[in-house]
């Protein structure tokens, strides 16, 4: 039996391409594991390389697991406070999970967790076969939204040209516009599909809070989208759990995002996190990360 290799709930990109190309580095006695399904810009990097999907995990109660892109028990596995983390591999805030022994626990603050498993490649002198470089490759321009993000470093972006070097993306921007495209055909998407994309949720004192985000690079699709996913948060408002949402419509190339919210003090929480000049206090210039300027402001505010 495999010792499974994961990603995060609502699995992004990198949680997927990170636990791919980190299993084939650990090799025999390891797989792929996710924890949800594929969303639309994962299922074409897998197509476009020729990778299978990694398992559909369950309840991971009593097994040994190992962790990439996140190290919070909410984000993980059902049962993860009974399986034994063997290593965690991340570029996020350590969250509070513990371990009994002590473990490979690897977390940078760079703008993918792929970037680190190539890291980790390197480490072992080794590079990845052109397949796994491209869906690693892939990862990195997901997260870092090709090197737009601030939470992208000069690290990302050599390793992300040195994998497309070796998986043989001629033109890297070229590629991640057509992985961005494929990944906003929100066409058929209902809004609940639409909200659980990309959605993790946070605590700050008393308060859980949910942050979604779409990323798009239409800014129009976005605009139509926005009363209608304003609509859907407030009448399904009791059934997500969570006291406040928050919803990131991320334009990458207006390098912007429209934050839409509902929920009691939601209101009140966008005003003391977001210093916005624009008469619409929630139009955001520059903010394209969740992570670096979303979560930490949030999370202050609501203190
Ligand atoms: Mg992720
Ligand atoms: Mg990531
Ligand atoms: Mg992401």
């Amino acid at each position: 039996m495999s010792i499974y290799i994961t990603g995060h709930k609502n699995p992004d990109t990198d949680s997927i391409c990170s636990a791919i190309g980190y299993a084939a580095l650990k090799g025999e006695g390891y797989a792929a594991g996710r924890l949800g399904e594929l969303n639309p810009e994962t299922q074409f990097v897998l197509n476009h390389f020729g990778v299978d999907a990694p398992t559909l995990l369950g309840n991971m109660a009593g097994q040994e697991i190992i962790l990439v892109d996140h190290n919070e028990a909410a984000q993980s596995a059902d049962g993860i406070e009974e399986a034994k983390i063997l290593e965690i591999v991340d570029h996020h805030k350590i969250g509070g999970i513990k371990t009994s022994e002590p473990i490979m626990f690897c977390n940078m603050p760079l703008g993918c967790t792929a970037t680190i498993v190539t890291m980790l490649y390197k480490h072992e002198h080794k590079m990845p076969e052109a397949k796994i470089a491209g869906v690693l490759c892939s990862a990195i321009l997901s997260d870092t939204l090709a090197f737009r993000s601030p939470t992208c470093t000069e690290t990302d972006k050599i390793i992300a040209l040195q994998l497309a070097e070796i998986a043989g993306i001629a033109d890297v921007e070229a590629y991640a516009k057509e992985m961005f495209v494929a990944g906003s055909e929100l066409g058929s998407k209902t809004e609940k599909e639409i909200l659980y994309l990309d959605f993790k949720k946070f605590e700050s004192g008393n308060t859980t809070f949910g942050v979604g985000q779409v990323t798009s690079m239409s800014g129009e699709e976005l605009q139509e989208l926005k009363p209608r996913m304003q609509q859907y948060m407030e009448q399904s408002f009791a059934e997500h759990g969570a006291d406040m949402l928050f919803l990131m419509l991320t334009d990458i190339m207006d390098e912007s995002t429209d934050l839409i919210y509902c929920g009691e003090g939601a209101k009140e929480a966008v005003d003391k996190a977001f210093t916005s000049d624009a008469a619409d206090r929630t139009y955001l210039k520059g903010c394209m990360s969740r992570k670096k300027q979303v979560v930490p402001q949030l999370t202050d505010a609501l203190k």
